[in-house]
C-alpha cells in the first residue's frame, strides 16, 4: 500500500489510496476525519481499528487526525508549565503514582507552597510565553484551610499576571469548588485515568464514580474541566476507547494524555507498558477523532515513549507541557519551542475567546 501524507489540511482532501488491512476490510481514515469534523461519534469498531492499525498506516491516520486538528484548532500549539505545589503525603493508593500512600519511591515530600513561591513560578511561566500555569497538589480532598490558601494564591496571581490558571486537585465539595472559582480559577484538572471497567486495577481507595462525581461538582461550580488519562497501565484497546468515549459526557475543554513510566517503589514498578511511539500516536489520533475541538495535550511520558517521533504528536495534539511533570523531568522550553517552530506551527499565547472555542478556524 502506498502511504501518501497530505498535511495541507484542505477540507476537500480525499485519500488517493484506500487503506486495506490484513483481513481485506477497508478503513478510510479520511472518512473518519469527515465524521469527526461533522461531530458525529466515532464507533467502537472504528476506534479499535485505529488503535490496532498496522504501523505502516500511522502516517495516514496522522494525516486524517491533523485535518480535524487544523479544522478546529488551527496550527497553534499551547505550551504549559506545571508545578507540583504539594508533593507526596497522599492518602490514596493510585498504583501509578509515586506520591501515593503505598509508594516507596524516593521523592521530595512537602506541604502546600506559600503564595510567594507560586507567584514567582506563574511569572516565570508568563515570561516564557506559556498560555497556562498548572498547579498540582497531591492528596484526596483538600482541607478548607488549604482551599483558603489556594484561593488567596489564585487571586494574587490573577491580579499580577494575565496567565490562565489550572489546579490539578483531588476531590472537592461544591462549596470548595465555588470558592476557587470566585477567586478567579479558570480550570480544574482531574483525570478519569482509565476506563470504568479497569479502574479497580489502578486504584482501590476511591472509585471511578467518585472521579466522575468530582468532575461534575467542578463543572457545577462553573469551572472549566481538564480531564484525560494514562495509557500503558495494562489496559486493553477497549479500555482506551471507553475512556475517551466516557469523556464525551464530561465535556472537557482540555484532555491530557499521559504515557505510563513505571516508577520504582510504586505498585506499577514492574509494569511493562505495551506502548510504542506508533501506538502513542494512534491513541492521540483516536482522542482527536472522538474530541475534535478540545485542547489535546501530550502529557507525562511524552519524551520517554514518543522518543524521536515527538514532533509527529503535534499533528493530532495541540498542547504540550514543558520542563517536566509532577515527579519527573521533561523537555526544556527552548527545545519545545524549537520543535514547534521547526514544524511550522505557532505558539499560542493569547487566551482563546469563548466564541472561538469549538469553531472552525481553517
Ligand atoms: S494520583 Fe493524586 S490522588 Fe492518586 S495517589 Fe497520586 S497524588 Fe494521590
Amino acid at each position: 500500500m502506498v502511504c501518501l501524507l497530505d498535511m495541507s489540511g484542505h477540507e476537500g482532501y480525499r485519500p488517493l489510496h484506500f487503506q486495506v488491512d490484513g483481513r481485506g476490510t477497508a478503513m478510510d481514515y479520511q472518512a473518519i476525519a469527515n465524521q469527526a469534523i461533522a461531530k458525529q461519534p466515532i464507533t467502537r469498531e472504528q476506534g479499535l481499528a485505529i488503535l490496532a492499525a498496522p504501523d505502516t498506516e500511522v502516517m495516514d491516520i496522522l494525516a486524517a487526525a491533523y485535518r480535524v486538528r487544523r479544522h478546529y484548532r488551527g496550527n497553534r500549539v499551547h505550551v504549559q508549565l506545571l508545578s507540583n505545589i504539594k508533593s507526596g503525603l497522599c492518602g490514596e493508593d493510585c498504583h501509578y503514582c509515586s506520591q501515593s500512600r503505598v509508594s516507596k519511591a524516593e521523592i521530595d515530600r512537602y506541604a502546600l507552597w506559600k503564595k510567594e513561591k507560586a507567584m514567582e513560578e506563574a511569572q516565570r511561566a508568563t515570561a516564557m510565553d506559556a498560555k497556562r500555569y498548572c498547579m498540582a497538589l497531591s492528596g484526596g480532598q483538600p482541607t478548607n484551610r488549604e482551599i483558603e490558601t489556594l484561593a488567596d494564591m489564585v487571586r494574587s496571581i490573577k491580579k499580577e499576571t494575565s496567565i490562565e490558571l489550572c489546579l490539578s486537585i483531588g476531590f472537592l465539595s461544591l462549596e470548595q469548588a465555588k470558592k476557587l472559582k470566585d477567586a478567579g480559577l479558570d480550570r480544574i484538572n482531574h483525570n478519569l485515568n482509565t476506563s470504568e471497567r479497569y479502574y479497580t486495577s489502578i486504584c482501590t481507595s476511591h472509585t471511578y464514580a467518585d472521579r466522575v462525581k468530582n468532575l461534575m461538582t467542578a463543572k457545577k461550580a462553573g469551572l472549566d474541566i481538564c480531564s484525560g488519562g494514562i495509557i500503558g497501565q495494562g489496559e486493553t484497546d477497549d479500555d482506551i476507547f471507553d475512556m475517551f468515549d466516557a469523556l464525551r459526557a464530561i465535556e472537557p475543554r482540555s484532555i491530557p494524555l499521559n504515557f505510563l513510566i513505571p516508577q520504582p517503589g510504586t505498585p506499577f514498578a514492574d509494569m511493562v507498558p505495551n506502548l510504542t511511539p506508533r501506538k502513542c500516536l494512534k491513541a492521540l489520533s483516536l482522542a482527536r477523532f472522538i474530541h475534535p475541538d478540545v485542547d489535546l495535550r501530550v502529557a507525562g511520558g511524552r519524551e520517554h515513549h514518543l522518543r524521536s517521533l515527538q514532533p509527529l504528536s503535534m499533528y493530532p495534539a495541540n498542547s504540550i507541557f514543558v520542563e517536566g511533570y509532577l515527579t519527573s523531568d521533561g523537555q526544556t522550553p527552548n527545545e519545545a519551542i524549537e520543535m514547534i517552530k521547526d514544524l511550522g506551527f505557532e505558539l499560542e499565547v493569547e487566551s482563546a475567546s469563548e466564541d472561538s472555542l469549538g469553531t472552525a478556524v481553517a
